[in-house]
């Protein structure tokens, strides 16, 4: 039995102080201060205006280890350590993660406000609707697919005239464009401002986009598992007369808009982003754009409230930003940039921001480097990387862990000679952060089921392998307490000059960044393209998306593209099945083996497990 209560416990154990006091504590203004109730609130972007020329603070990614299903403590990790160099080291630190998608809240994994005495709190509000980005988000995207649809539907439906006609509305005897529609008309090449001067020929290329359906890319989404959403028939009402079409839901969390919120460094930003989504071709093979429906200003009015990061505190009432939630296999699955650069510039010089980077080295890290930091431009100064005991066992070929299902006794005693054979992960993720240029901290999460010569061997593997350090983390058991010691390597591997470098170019051609990837971050022999990805690939070269950064989408539980396969194989073939674009996000996304876009839900997911007490509101289950 455990003498550490459980997460919603701990979490109701402790009461937040009033958000108002945490925002003045770390410098903010009432002004910029937009509180929900007196737990969380959003912080306006203004703060970046007035902070402009500060200095920033040190900038600490967690990553971690190929994990078990469980995840192995990267949550847990990033509170901990920011309530060590908060709450006892004294230093300004700010945590960044992200929201928590419903989908894995109600399904297996749970929420990821941290866990044991290193959480963010109140976790029930973060693990449910927070502030309601995920909403907007959903909103955002699905106003999309029904303008994408119901153009499509009213161009097959109207002749040229009657379609110019309502496009172009006739308001007291004067037709005039909107700011949207000049746009489209400054693509087609057209220099005209009054709707009455254009030919005919003119007026059809305006009003038609003639979208080939078959290369329709954009799809609704809804943060549930729902895999009966997978792929369904849309349009089988008779008032769409006769126009249905296959499609499918994705999970809002793995949406191009979420990835768009994360990666936007403005409103501005944000709206060019949106602007430039495609989501299909014309019959000619041209790519055709959120602006090109008209829908870019009302994804942006949506999306207004939630480019602000929300601010939250640990249990140790320590600040923390909370802000965006792309998944990490499928999106590149790190908090938002925004929600990095206010942190950065609040806890100025000597301070530190630690943010969270989603799965293991290969998925979350690799991306945040390569994706996130790129479009940021902010600098990182250090990589903790968290491991596990039991998670190494797994690799070493210990038996299958399942969640809902008890741990097998190869993880609940020492057994060197599993661990020891599953150490070549460990080796492959420390070497995959130090080619990145900065100093790799590896962060053992302590479970106590672990043994002290466990986590000895551990130590030494990694320093023999390259880390900067090693060091035994109790946080999950002790709070910050129990992170002292991770606080001090991640101050003394920020203290080393950065020589940080990305590890590929952009001018690098699509199909060699990929290669780099799998080369340098998997350890895979080579790629292999399918003559469809060859095609698509040498498609989005034409319409000029090479310079692009690659967003792979691959299994996390494993190096490979297969989940079932772990340790660190080398040498193998890397096969990607598909490739599309996020022109809106600013990436091409690579499709390794079988990757889902909607999850599911098991035979019994978390969600059996909870309650609301009709009394008191007391939420049971969530974790
Ligand atoms: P990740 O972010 O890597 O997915 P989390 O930090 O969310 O992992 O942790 C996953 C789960 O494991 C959480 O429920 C957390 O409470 C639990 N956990 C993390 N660290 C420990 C630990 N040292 N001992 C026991 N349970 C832990």
């Amino acid at each position: 039995e455990s003498p550490v209560p459980r997460d919603i416990e701990i979490a109701r154990g402790q009461e937040p102080k009033d958000i108002s006091q945490l925002a003045a504590e770390i410098g903010l203004y009432p002004s910029e201060v937009f509180q929900y109730g007196h737990k969380k609130a959003k912080i306006d972007l203004s703060v970046l205006r007035r902070l402009k020329y500060h200095k920033s603070g040190k900038y600490v990614v967690v990553a971690g280890i190929t994990p078990t299903p469980l995840g192995e403590g990267k949550s847990t990790t990033t509170l901990g350590l920011v309530q060590a160099l908060s709450a006892h080291k004294k230093k300004n630190s700010f945590a960044c993660v992200r929201q928590p998608s419903q989908g894995p809240t109600f399904g297996i994994k749970g929420g990821a406000a941290g866990g044991g005495y290193s959480q963010v709190i109140p976790m029930e509000e973060f693990n449910l609707h927070l502030t309601g980005d995920i909403h907007a988000v959903t909103a955002a995207n699905n106003l999309l697919a029904a303008q994408l649809d119901a153009r499509i539907f009213h161009e097959k439906t109207q002749n040229d005239k009657s379609l110019y006609d309502r496009l172009v509305p006739d308001e007291e005897g004067e037709r005039s464009f909107s700011k949207i529609q000049l746009k489209r008309l400054e693509k087609l090449g057209i220099s005209k401002t009054d709707p009455d001067s254009l030919t005919p020929e003119e007026q059809r290329a305006f009003a038609r986009l003639n979208i080939d359906v078959n290369t329709i890319t954009w799809k609704r989404v809804v943060d549930t598992n729902d895999r009966f959403l997978r792929k369904i028939t849309i349009g089988q009402s008779p008032t769409e007369k006769g126009y249905s079409r296959e499609s499918g839901f994705v999970v809002s969390v793995a949406s191009e808009i979420m990835a768009i919120l994360a990666l936007s460094k403005s409103m501005q930003d944000m709206k060019e982003r949106l602007s430039r989504i495609v989501v299909a071709e014309d019959i000619e093979g041209r790519p055709v754009t959120a602006d090109d429906l008209g829908a870019t200003g009302a994804m942006s009015i949506l999306l207004k409230d939630a480019i602000q990061p929300t601010l939250m505190q640990s249990l140790e009432g320590t600040p923390v930003l909370v802000h965006a939630g792309p998944f990490a296999n499928i999106a590149h699955g790190c908090s938002s940039v925004i929600a990095d650069d206010v942190a950065l510039k609040l806890v100025g010089p000597g301070g530190y921001v630690v943010t969270e980077a989603g799965f293991g080295s290969d998925i979350g890290m690799e991306k945040f480097f390569n994706i996130k930091c790129r479009y940021s431009g902010a600098i990182p100064n250090a990589v903790v990387l968290v491991t596990s005991v039991r998670a190494l066992k797994m690799h070493g070929g210990g038996p299958t862990v399942t969640p809902g299902i008890p741990l097998k006794k190869e993880y609940l005693e020492e057994n060197l000679e599993l661990l020891e054979k599953g150490l070549p992960n460990l080796q492959k993720h420390i070497s995959n952060g130090a080619k990145f240029g900065i100093p790799v901290v590896v962060a053992i999460n302590a479970f106590q089921t672990d043994s002290q010569a466990e986590w000895k061997l551990l130590e030494k593997t990694s320093l023999e392998n390259g880390a900067f350090c090693a060091v035994i983390c109790k946080h999950w058991a002790e709070g910050g307490a129990g992170a002292l010691e991770l606080a001090d390597a991640v101050i003394e591997a920020c203290n080393k000059p950065t020589e940080f470098r990305f590890l590929y170019d952009l001018d690098l051609p699509l199909e060699d960044k990929i290669r780099k990837i799998a080369q340098e971050m998997y350890g895979a022999g080579d790629i292999e393209l399918s003559p469809d990805v060859r095609k698509l690939l040498e498609n989005y070269n034409k319409q000029g998306y090479n310079r692009l950064p690659v967003c792979m989408a691959k299994t996390p539980l494993s190096l490979t593209g297969d989940p079932a396969v772990k340790g660190a194989p080398t040498g193998y073939m890397l096969p990607v099945k598909d490739v599309i674009v996020s022109a809106g996000a600013g990436f091409v996304v690579p499709i390794v083996g079988e990757i889902s876009m909607m999850p599911g839900l098991g035979t019994r997911p978390n969600m059996y497990d909870m309650d609301i007490d009709a009394d008191t509101g007391e939420i049971d289950g969530l974790f």
